[in-house]
């Protein structure tokens, strides 16, 4: 089919979007307690600005950042905050998070509306996306004021949106694609405002044709709507820009080399609604999947609430429910507990029954190449894999491979998802940077 974009590499694994697309966003009422880490972000963590006893309205900025690349938090609710203190975080940790109790109130703190953005000034709207917490949705949850803030040794050509949706089983952003496009594209014509790029383009997969239908209609001619190819990791930066504009982000650069920025649907979303609502960050889509939960589907969520309780709402787990994944199932978190908090970045809620979940052996690398074809980075898993397992650190820092591992792979889990000796190629370079970061810090 002409027309088709895409990028070289990449595998097709089974989409199993089917068991959501369909449904529509449901609002979740807020829970009774909700647990906000201040680390929702990539970068420092906020500081917490309340303290317990304290009460709090919602959208109150409850923690400011903590550096330029940061992000503050806001109140998903309005009520009384019970504690400041380090508690339980989906990324396996411990951080400090202010629990909240809810009064049921949802009483809003004072907050400006801006009814016509393009006529304000630039710099006073990257402000309120600053000052509203808003961080890229797709997963990355890097700050977005700091994307919106190029070096101006760096012109940016392109504004791509992210619509592709990858990975597998995650639908919430083709749902906000057929249930807000207006919002998206408005967050679009604001981020162009703020950065003064006019060519726009939404990158949206094939298997989406309701969304790119929406969205082309939505966006006018005020950009282009770029079909994709379906093919995973086609959302990852490096792959959908080359897929977009033709031009590859060399190894170790950021996609502002080659004159690109890229935003998800989700944050164009959020920073519309920071905008002209006034609305910081506190609330976002979550898809409630896999064939370990009873009902799934997509849920309005406010940051803080736990995994369990969202999971009860979608109906509860399945007798077979064996595996908990936070996000999708190439590059979410398998977790152990469903006692810790949606946050910013939670894009999906996977529960797999026993079946499904992946318990083969794994055994020694049979120099077939596939990783080597499926890899979207042209890197060598093969290899890097070989010598992580056995061990070799040193050599590699040495050999200044360890560059390569920690900055080029994305860790997208191609390799490994088509390795026939099912070794755990991507959980090694996972151990490898943790060593690396490591040893840097001593
Ligand atoms: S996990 Fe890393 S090495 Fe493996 S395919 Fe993805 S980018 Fe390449
Ligand atoms: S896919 Fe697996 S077996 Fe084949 S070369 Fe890569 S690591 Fe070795």
């Amino acid at each position: 089919m002409s027309g088709i974009k895409s990028f070289n590499g990449g595998i097709h694994p089974a989409y199993n979007k089917d068991l959501t697309s369909g449904s529509e966003t449901v609002l979740m009422p807020a829970p009774e307690r909700l647990v906000v880490p201040v680390g929702q972000h990539i970068g420092a963590p906020a500081n917490p600005v309340v303290k317990k006893g304290d009460i709090v309205k919602l959208g109150q900025m409850i923690a400011e950042p903590g550096g330029f690349v940061s992000s503050p938090v806001h109140s998903p609710v309005s009520g009384k905050v019970i504690s400041v203190q380090p508690e339980e975080h989906p990324m396996g940790s411990r951080i400090m998070a202010i629990t909240i109790e809810n009064d049921g109130e949802d009483t809003m703190v004072e907050h400006q509306t801006i009814s016509e953005p393009l006529e304000k000034d630039p710099d006073e709207l990257k402000e309120i996306v600053k000052n509203s917490g808003i961080v890229g949705m797709g997963g990355a949850t890097f700050p977005s004021h700091v994307k919106l803030s190029p070096p101006a040794d760096k012109p940016i050509d392109f504004i791509i949106l992210n619509g592709a949706e990858c990975e597998p089983y995650l639908t919430a952003d083709h749902r906000l694609m057929l249930e807000n496009p207006e919002s998206i594209v408005s967050g679009l014509e604001i981020i162009s405002h703020i950065t003064g790029v006019k060519k726009l383009y939404i990158g949206i997969e094939i298997n989406k044709p309701d969304a790119i239908k929406k969205i082309t209609k939505a966006l006018g001619k005020k950009g282009t709507v770029v079909p994709l190819a379906v093919k995973y990791p086609q959302g990852a930066e490096k792959q959908l820009i080359k897929a977009v504009t033709g031009r590859e982000v060399p190894p170790k650069h950021l996609p502002m080399e080659v004159g690109a920025i890229v935003f998800n649907v989700a944050t164009a979303h959020a920073i519309n609604k920071a905008v002209t609502e006034g609305i910081p960050l506190f609330e976002r889509i979550v898809t409630v999947t896999g064939h370990g939960v009873q009902k799934p589907g997509n849920f309005l969520v406010r940051t803080g609430t736990m995994v369990s309780e969202v999971v009860d709402f979608s109906g509860g787990y399945t007798d077979d429910a064996a595996q908990l994944i936070l996000g999708g199932p190439m590059m979410g978190k398998s977790s152990a507990t469903d006692g810790v908090p949606v946050i910013k970045g939670t894009g999906g809620i996977l529960v797999l029954p026993s079946a499904e979940m992946l318990t083969d052996a794994w055994g020694p690398c049979i120099r077939c190449g596939m990783c080597l074809r499926a890899c979207p980075n042209q890197q060598n898993p093969q290899l890097l894999g070989n010598l992580i397992e056995k061990g070799l650190f040193d050599k590699i820092t040495e050999d200044k491979l360890e560059e390569i591992v920690l900055d080029d792979c994305f860790e997208c889990g191609s390799c490994t998802f088509v390795c026939p000796a099912n070794r755990p190629i991507v959980q090694f370079f996972h151990m490898a940077k943790a060593y690396f970061r490591a040893q840097k810090r001593k």
